[in-house]
C-alpha cells in the first residue's frame, strides 16, 4: 500500500523576504503541510515545495538578488521544485514582463505577465472565478494591483480567466495565481498545490509533475 506516505506532511518553504508569509503559512498548515521560512539560499535545502507570495516583485527581486537567493531560486525552480507563485510571486516566475521592465526574475514558467494590468482605477477588487480544477464552486479571489498573463507557451494550462485574461495557470509542478488565495478562508488553491507536492514527493501520482499541453480549456 502506498497510501501512508500520502498522509505525511510535506515541508513547504514560503519566501519571507517581504510580503505575506504568515497567511500562506497558516493556509499551508490547514492543508497538512509544514511551512518553513525562506530568507537565505540555505533555507531551500530539504524543501518539498515553495510558495512565492505577493508583495512587490521589484523589491523581491532586488532583496533576493543581494543574498544569492535569486540564483538559488532559479536553480531550485529550474530543477523541478514544485512552486506556487501568487501575484508578485507569479510575476517573478514569468520568463518576461510585457513591458520589458528591467527587473530580476526567477523565471521557470513559459508565461509573459503584465504588471498592474487591471489599471489604477480598479487596482484592487474581488471576483468570483470559475476554476474547475479546484471544484465546481466559484473561487473568491482578491486582486491587489494584480498582473495578468499576457501570453503563455503551449505547455501552460490556463486554470482561470477574468475579463478574458488568464489569471491562474499551471505548468508541470508550477502553479501561479494573479490574486491572493491566502487572504480568503477558502483553502482549495493551497490544497491543490500541496496535493501536487505530495504526489510528486511520495510518488503517488505523476500528474502534478507531468504538465498539461492545453491552453485555455478546463
Ligand atoms: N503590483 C505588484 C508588482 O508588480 C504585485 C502586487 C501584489 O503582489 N499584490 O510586483
Amino acid at each position: 500500500m502506498s497510501d501512508l506516505p500520502a498522509l505525511s506532511h510535506p515541508r513547504v518553504g514560503v519566501l519571507a523576504v517581504q510580503g505575506a508569509f504568515a497567511e500562506h503559512a497558516d493556509a499551508l498548515r490547514a492543508v497538512g503541510a509544514e511551512p518553513a521560512e525562506v530568507r537565505l539560499p540555505g533555507d531551500l535545502e530539504g524543501l518539498d515545495g515553495l510558495v512565492i507570495p505577493g508583495g512587490e516583485s521589484t523589491t523581491l527581486g532586488l532583496v533576493a538578488g543581494r543574498s544569492g537567493l535569486l540564483e538559488a531560486l532559479r536553480a531550485a525552480v529550474g530543477g523541478g521544485l514544485p512552486v506556487l507563485g501568487t501575484c508578485a510571486g507569479m510575476i517573478v516566475l514569468a520568463r518576461a514582463t510585457a513591458c520589458g521592465e528591467d527587473q530580476p526574475l526567477v523565471g521557470g514558467m513559459d508565461i509573459v505577465v503584465r504588471r498592474n494590468a487591471f489599471g489604477r482605477q480598479v487596482a484592487s477588487f474581488e471576483a468570483d472565478l470559475d476554476m474547475p480544477v479546484v471544484g465546481p464552486e466559484p473561487l473568491r479571489a482578491v486582486f491587489i494591483r494584480a498582473p495578468w498573463i499576457e501570453s503563455a507557451g503551449p505547455g501552460v494550462e490556463v486554470l482561470a480567466t477574468w475579463g478574458g485574461h488568464p489569471v491562474a495557470a499551471r505548468e508541470g509542478a508550477r502553479l501561479v495565481m494573479a490574486f491572493h488565495p491566502e487572504l480568503t478562508p477558502d483553502r482549495r488553491v493551497h490544497r491543490l498545490f500541496v496535493d501536487g507536492v505530495r504526489a510528486r514527493r511520495d510518488g503517488t501520482g505523476r500528474q502534478a509533475a507531468s504538465g498539461g499541453a492545453r491552453v485555455g480549456a478546463q
